[in-house]
């Protein structure tokens, strides 16, 4: 048996944070971080499209049975929540949920794959320090 030190790890399966991030007993915040942490690649990406997230949220009137996604500024709070715990990364927004990459490791692809959305994000600011414009946003 060895001295040094080791960092234990396991494996978890996707689908049970997707489970978790639909019981609706818990706060958004970290219940939007378990929908990232069901969702991301091998690179801690999870990619949406605009407004996917506030409709994974979606509320049911019981009586009516209308459809209602969840405010986009609840959303927003809720990313910004789950930032601020620790459970996302910083840069996680509406349209990309980034797993912490020193806890969170595995996943569907590559983890050098690039995510389109930070990609994206990253050429516009680029583009915006050298004094360009831009009309597109996230
Ligand atoms: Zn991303």
């Amino acid at each position: 048996m060895t001295a040094r030190r080791e960092k234990p790890w396991a494996r978890h399966y996707q689908h049970i944070w997707h489970e978790r991030a639909a019981d609706s007993r818990f706060p958004l915040w970290a219940r939007v971080a378990w929908l990232a942490y069901g969702s991301h690649r091998a690179n801690g990406h999870a990619n949406y499209k605009a407004g996917e997230i506030a409709l994974v949220f979606s509320r049911v009137n019981t009586a009516t049975g209308e459809v209602r996604p969840e405010d986009k500024h609840n959303i927003q709070r809720a990313i910004k929540a789950a930032i601020a715990s620790g459970w996302l990364s910083e840069g996680s927004s509406s349209l990309c949920l980034v797993v912490p990459a020193h806890a969170v490791a595995g996943g569907m692809g590559h983890p050098g794959e690039v995510c389109k959305i930070h990609e994206r994000r990253a050429k516009r600011s680029i583009r915006q320090s050298k004094g360009g414009s831009t009309s597109d946003s996230l």
